[in-house]
């Protein structure tokens, strides 16, 4: 996989630079809702950091950094009221994977039944 490019857009989210409709943020992640959402609540969760992708942020991101971050991912679902009914986490890596934006981020799904086709998620903008 290419080197991070600090101008992908979740960079330039994390630096102030676009908008984002933030849900929650700590020294180690920022959520915000995704522009194009796929379902009730679909809230992505990034590290602060330049990791392009899932295997990028375990080889490379410290153990604090992974800890804190996994943390903030439960925590953002837990504050959004998602455990009890339940969630759905994602996260795309390369091309097969459907990855389009090449910062690590994890996708949070809830408000509604997932559909049990896993391996075949829509692409942004179209519905399931
Ligand atoms: P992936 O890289 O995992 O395929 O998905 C990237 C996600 O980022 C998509 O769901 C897309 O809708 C979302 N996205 C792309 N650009 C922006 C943006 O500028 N703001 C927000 N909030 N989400 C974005």
């Amino acid at each position: 996989m290419s080197a991070y490019d600090r101008n992908n857009v979740f960079a330039r989210i994390l630096r102030g630079e676009l908008p984002c409709k933030k849900v929650y943020e700590d020294e180690f992640a920022l959520a915000f809702h995704d522009i194009h959402p796929l379902a009730p609540v679909h809230v992505l969760v990034i590290p602060k950091g330049e990791y392009v992708s899932q295997a990028d942020f375990c080889a490379q991101a410290s153990d604090a950094l992974v800890v804190g971050f996994w943390r903030a991912v439960a925590r953002v679902a837990n504050e959004l009221g998602l455990e009890a009914e339940g969630y759905r986490i994602v996260a795309n890596h390369g091309p097969n994977g459907g990855q389009l934006v090449f910062h690590f981020h994890v996708h949070v799904f809830g408000g509604r039944p997932m559909s049990h086709r896993m391996g075949n998620m829509p692409r942004p903008g179209q519905q399931e």
